[in-house]
């Protein structure tokens, strides 16, 4: 506001300083207008007055010309001079008479010397007189021609005309009277002497009057000349003077009609600017007036606000004075800052580095614990895992009641299941069941832990258990679509090994055999019939080994797919009924991986080995006759080996029956030491099958209750037998032997395989 004040008044001194300016102007344009038209008036003031003098001079070069005078005097002069002629002609002729009469009477008298000088004057006078004659006659002619020259002069002159003729009178009369006198002078002959005398003294006289006269006359001639140029030129002057006059006049008149104009304009201007003037004033009076107004106001606004502002700039003035001494104190506090925050930063990081030795000290301490806890744990839970997988009803199980589901499951506890058995629910419990939803997916996520052991050197075994039908084969071998646990094995111990290539140099072998009637045959070799033995290396390793059995090197999937359609080509061949047969039959994948830490030369042979047991179905004894019941035999009696190796591993027992068929022999190394199972048991969920679904799933139970303690374990010793396992607990008969640890309410042994389960789970 007070800017904008400022700023209106500054406006205003500078419009005053203009108005000022513009009234300057204005009396300066007026004194020039007045000194022009005076100059202008003194002009025409001397204008006036030369034209006056000129107009005087005229009338005095008129009066002075005198043109009628000179002539009068000229015409009188001519009228002497004429009369002057008569009168010496006269006095010739007296001269003449006179000297006639001298010569006679006296010839001797004393005058005659006297009068012969006489005589000789008056010859010479008369000789002088003739050309004075002539001279006059020369004169009477240019006279004349003055005469006619000046015959436009004597039309001015007619004024003097009348005083000519007057003029011409009186010396008519003075001729008269000469003449007179002359007529006297000749009656007086006497005389003649004293009028010679007279005369020569006349002629003397006349003489010098006449050259008087001459230089008079050509004096006035001269004069006259000289008069006329002069008037001429006076006249021209007076042209001239007029036509300048006339020009003046003009010009005078312009000057007036355009002094008249301007003073009009500037009357008009000075109006005009007036007006200007005056509305410029008034405007910016309004201006002024509205913006003092608003100015007012906002000096009243602007008053209130610094009244509030005042102490608000009090504690701001407090709060800038208290901020300035801290920027001042900031660079000095900075510094200390930085240097206690770089001290306590190095501090730290020092502080850091040795916690983190101290965590890597203690990472390595924890990594040892937990490998002896996991070893403890294995220890102790046995590396035997049972999962249950259950598929899907499908078409061949037909419709109606007997297609029905007779499986369900546990909301809370995916290890449980139940099953409904001719009216009653049995409920198992298992370390994880697969209901008929999961996929292969989720079953080889369960199963990749195991699949991975083998490339740090463990052996593993995979086994797939149930009734023909139940889904083994779609567990281990899949569909093209959606590989089983076999494929998805391969692929992940690829890519582990390609993800470990830079230390360690890895050799994936595989190899496919089929155990059928307790006979072990090459599924990739030459010769499939040939039966091949498994023998003890000969290195005393203690290790077996079966001399002949195919070894085929892979490095891609496409390399094991090619095994594969190989493997099950041959089985096709071989078999007239490859369904029927591969049921009869267990099918072992066999995956040896070998590796090399370069940097130690470390080596490692971890052996994966995937079993597609033959079904578990118990063949009815009445039923089955000749090669029938033998192969029911020879299956009944490996799986029961299976069972009681199993157990006997668990339990740990001294003394493990591998060698009670061949599966067990030919996996012993597999199963023994610290190697790793795992028991998939499949079963069908149609009601048709619940009996099988029944034994299968108490097979796994008891493998999975082996795991008890070692009172428990001896407790349990007689519950496998082979005959126990083909023949299996009827329904409805007495409680089996698998149940023998009646010592524990099953809550008991739910709760505690559950808190196993969890160890194992969280063991990963
Ligand atoms: P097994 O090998 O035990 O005799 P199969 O694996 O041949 O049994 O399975 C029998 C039928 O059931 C096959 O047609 C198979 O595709 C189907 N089947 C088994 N398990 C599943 C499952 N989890 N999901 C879908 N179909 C299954
Ligand atoms: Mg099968």
């Amino acid at each position: 506001v007070m800017a904008s004040m400022a700023h209106l008044q500054k406006e205003k001194l500078r419009l005053q300083e203009e108005l000022l300016g513009l009234q300057e102007k204005l009396t300066a344009q007026e004194n020039n207008e007045l000194s022009l038209s005076f100059q202008l008036q003194g002009q025409v003031e001397t204008l006036k007055a030369k034209l006056l003098e000129q107009a005087q001079e005229i009338s005095r070069l008129r009066s002075e010309l005198g043109g009628t005078d000179v002539e009068k005097h000229r015409d009188l002069l001519a009228a002497e001079n004429e009369r002057l002629r008569q009168e010496m002609k006269a006095c010739e002729g007296e001269l003449r008479e006179l000297q006639r009469q001298q010569q006679a009477p006296c010839r001797d008298c004393p005058h005659l010397q006297e009068n012969a000088g006489l005589q000789q004057q008056l010859s010479q006078l008369q000789r002088e007189a003739e050309e004075t004659r002539a001279k006059l006659v020369e004169l009477d002619l240019e006279v004349q021609q003055k005469t006619n020259r000046l015959a436009e002069v004597e039309l001015r002159l007619k004024d003097s005309l009348a005083e000519r003729a007057e003029e011409e009178e009186r010396l008519s009369r003075r001729l008269r009277d000469s003449q007179e006198t002359i007529a006297s002078l000749k009656s007086q002959p006497q005389q003649i002497k004293y009028i010679i005398k007279t005369v020569e003294v006349e002629s003397a006289k006349a003489k010098q009057a006449l050259c008087e006269t001459q230089s008079r006359n050509q004096y006035l001639q001269e004069q006259v000349g000289m008069q006329k140029q002069v008037l001429k030129e006076m006249e021209q002057q007076l042209q001239s003077s007029q036509k300048t006059e006339a020009q003046l006049r003009a010009q005078i008149m312009m000057y007036e009609a355009e002094l008249e104009r301007a003073h009009g304009q500037m009357l008009e201007e000075m109006q005009a600017m007036e007006e200007e003037k005056n509305h410029a004033i008034e405007e910016a009076f309004s201006r002024a007036q509205v913006e003092m107004k608003a100015v007012h106001e906002n000096l009243a606004g602007v008053r209130t606000n610094l009244l509030t502002l005042q102490p608000a700039l009090r504690t701001l003035t407090h709060d800038y004075n208290s901020l300035k001494r801290q920027v001042r104190d900031f660079p000095l506090l900075l510094q200390e800052t930085l240097r206690s925050a770089r001290a306590e930063i190095s501090q730290a990081i020092e502080e850091v580095h040795s916690t983190n030795r101290e965590l890597l000290r203690k990472y390595r301490r924890e990594l040892q614990l937990r490998k002896k806890c996991h070893n403890e744990l294995v220890r102790l839970k046995g590396n035997i895992r049972v999962f249950g997988r259950v598929r899907p009803i499908t078409k061949e199980d037909g419709e109606g009641p007997e297609a029905a589901n007779a499986v369900t499951f546990d909301a809370d506890d995916d290890a449980v299941l139940h099953l409904l058995h001719k009216g009653k629910q049995v409920s198992f419990e298992l370390d994880k069941v697969f209901p008929p939803q999961a996929s292969q997916e989720e079953v080889f996520q369960e199963v990749q832990a195991l699949v991975t052991s083998c490339i740090d050197g463990y052996n593993v075994c995979i086994f797939a258990y149930g009734q023909t039908g139940a889904g083994k084969t779609y567990t281990m071998e899949g569909t093209a679509a959606n590989p089983g646990i076999n494929q998805r094995a391969l692929q992940l111990l690829f890519s582990e090994v390609r993800s470990k290539a830079a230390d360690w140099d890895y050799a994936i072998t595989v190899s496919a055999a089929e155990i059928y009637n307790e006979a072990l045959r090459d599924l990739l070799g030459k010769e499939p019939q040939e039966k091949l033995e498994i023998k003890l290396c000969p290195d005393g390793s203690g290790q077996l080994y079966v001399p002949g059995l195919t070894e085929f090197r892979v490095q891609s999937v496409e390399d094991i797919n090619k095994v594969f359609e190989f493997g099950h080509v041959k089985r096709v061949t071989e078999c007239t009924n490859l369904n029927e047969h591969s049921s009869r039959s267990h099918a072992l994948l066999i995956v040896t991986v070998r590796g090399l830490d370069r940097s130690t030369g470390l080596r490692t042979t971890g052996k994966l080995n995937l079993v597609d047991l033959a079904g578990s179905e118990r063949v009815g004894r009445s039923g089955a006759e000749g090669s029938r019941l033998r192969e029911a035999q020879h299956i009944n009696k490996s799986l029961s080996a299976l069972g009681d190796v199993i157990y006997a591993l668990r339990s740990r027992q001294g003394h493990v029956p591998f060698r009670n068929s061949k599966l067990t022999y030919l996996l012993q190394d597999s199963l023994s030491g610290d190697s790793k199972t795992l028991m998939m048991v499949q079963v069908s969920p149609a009601e048709k099958n619940t009996s099988e679904t029944l034994c299968s799933l108490k097979f796994a139970e008891r493998v999975r209750s082996v795991e008890l303690g070692p009172v428990s374990r001896k407790a349990e010793l007689g519950s496998w037998s082979s005959q126990e396992h083909l023949e299996g607990d009827s329904p409805g008969s007495a409680a089996p032997p698998g149940r023998g640890h009646a010592s524990l309410s099953p809550g008991q042994l739910s709760s505690r395989s559950a808190s196993i389960r969890r160890k194992l789970q969280t063991s990963g």
